[in-house]
């Protein structure tokens, strides 16, 4: 160790304080675990903050699928009258959607009450091994260098950092070579809500609706979009090959794009998420030239379609530009190779397995370029189980992985990438190293699922008993 650099030890260390890294790190605070959550950017929640919906907590028959860390920031959020849902889009899912900035304080609540030290500003650069476990995480910040010893690391990074530098096998994309594009989300504010649901139901057409049987369930476009109508809330999704969007096109006025998504974020600022921007070049979002190269682009296309918005679409007319969120969207990097791999055929036929810890109910989603992406519902408005060995890397001992950097195919990330999953996965991680601490287990394959099940239900997690 260098002279300099200082020295704490914790007993759980989770990095990335994303979807997955709060729920993590919430849940192992909650197991009475001295658990240190570090996050490189200058605010914990990820993309909970961005204002675009959090999917997959819900399947598409309205059963929730996901409770436990998430309901408890569900429950903050209402309390700050932050929480608008849960709402259906009548495509293909139910979801859920808060006010990002409350969303802000929900988190933290929740990491407080869970007595969670954050640490912010933070880089994790190196780790320190003994044969398969890992011993510490080096990390970097304007103080300098700090070796963090710690029983469990739950790598929760989105990019699976510590997994890799760890030497737990993964993989980025599949022969396609292709990686979902990068996207920022923006806000705007003073939307009115009645002209803009009855240009949506005059005008079907432009709407992506009843994409899985399920949701359809015989209805007509124009009856679906009725239903979104008489929902009440801003939850449309334009799509980019309907007549609105291409004639924006043609007309140079838009950039093409699968979907315009607006999704309410407040009902007293009149206030919606909006999700249509894309650089899609194949970036790999670990190479931070890159990622940074695309932000002038994105901001320019999050003007574009704000533009758009107030030229081309009722409600919109005298809408602001209300907030552009704190970060490029990533979608998409490596993936660690676990001891169970999700597949996108599990996902879609709803299976279910004997060692689920965390569930999804998202369709298979994986933007492309142009007005392409894959869109493939979950069978019978179902929802699949995540499997324990999804979160266990190969070759590693006491490291887990939860969130985007699951072990998936590119398929089965398409889906379980979305916050629900994301957050249930964190909330299973954090519980299973609170769990083999006081087992003192060498090996976290020695946890009996068994029992981190229990704890994990008795946590108000939702592991079965839904479709
Ligand atoms: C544009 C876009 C639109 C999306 N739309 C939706 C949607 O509508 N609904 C939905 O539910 N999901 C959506 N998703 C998916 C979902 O938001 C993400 O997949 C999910 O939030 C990932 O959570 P995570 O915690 O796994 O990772 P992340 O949110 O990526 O969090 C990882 C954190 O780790 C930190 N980190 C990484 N490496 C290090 C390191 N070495 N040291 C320190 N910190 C590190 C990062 O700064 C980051 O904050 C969307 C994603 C994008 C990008």
């Amino acid at each position: 160790m260098s002279r300099n650099m200082k020295h704490r030890h914790f007993e759980v260390v989770v990095l990335g304080g994303g979807a997955a890294g709060v729920a993590a790190a919430a849940a192992a605070g909650k197991g009475g675990k001295r658990t240190l959550l570090v996050e490189a950017g200058p605010m914990l929640g990820g993309e909970l903050l961005s204002g675009m919906s959090i999917d997959g907590v819900l399947n598409a028959r309205g059963e929730w699928v996901v409770g436990g860390i998430a309901r408890e920031l569900f429950d903050e959020c209402r309390n700050m009258d932050g929480f608008i849902g849960p709402l259906h889009d009548f495509r293909l899912i139910c979801y859920v959607c808060c006010d990002p900035e409350v969303m802000k304080i929900a988190v933290m609540r929740v990491l407080d009450r869970h007595r969670v030290t954050p640490l912010l500003y933070t880089l994790a650069e190196d780790v320190v091994t003994d044969g398969n476990r890992v011993t510490g995480v080096i990390l970097v910040n304007k103080s300098g260098r700090t070796l963090v010893t710690a029983e469990y690391f739950l790598d929760c990074s989105g990019d699976g950092d510590l997994a890799a530098m760890a030497g737990a096998p993964y993989e980025i994309s599949d022969a396609s070579g292709e990686l979902q594009p990068l996207s920022l989300m923006f806000r705007m504010s003073n939307v009115q809500n009645q002209p803009l649901l009855d240009f949506a139901r005059r005008h079907p057409e432009n709407l992506a609706l009843g994409e899985s049987d399920y949701i359809r369930g015989g209805r007509t476009d124009a009856e679906l979009a009725e239903a979104i109508q008489r929902q009440g809330q801003p939850t449309l999704f334009f799509k980019g090959n309907g007549p609105l969007i291409q004639q924006a096109i043609r007309d140079e006025e838009h950039f093409p794009t699968a979907l315009i998504m607006i999704q309410p974020t407040s009902s007293a600022r009149r206030e919606v998420c909006v999700n249509a921007t894309r650089v899609a070049r194949n970036i790999l979002g670990t190479d931070s030239a890159a990622v940074s190269g695309t932000i002038s682009e994105l901001m320019e296309q999050a003007w574009t379609t704000a533009e758009f918005l107030r030229k081309r679409v009722p409600g919109f007319e005298n809408a602001t530009f209300a907030g552009i969120a704190p970060r490029v969207g990533i979608r998409e990097t490596r993936r660690i190779i676990g001891e169970h791999v999700l597949t996108g055929e599990e996902v879609i036929n709803a299976s279910k397995h004997k060692d689920v810890v965390a569930k999804g109910a998202q369709h298979v989603d994986i933007h492309q370029d142009g007005i392409r992406q894959v869109r493939i519902p979950i069978a019978n408005g179902g929802s699949y189980d995540i499997p324990w060995g999804c979160l266990v890397p190969k070759k590693l001992a006491n490291v887990l992985v939860a969130g985007r950097c699951l072990s998936a195919t590119r398929e089965g990330m398409g889906t379980a990438r979305t916050m629900g999953p994301c957050m249930a996965m964190g909330h299973a991680v954090g519980t299973a190293a609170a769990l083999g601490i006081e087992s003192r287990f060498k090996d976290v394959r020695q946890l009996p699922v068994l029992a981190l099940q229990e704890k994990l239900r008795e946590q108000g997690a939702v592991l079965d008993g839904v479709h």
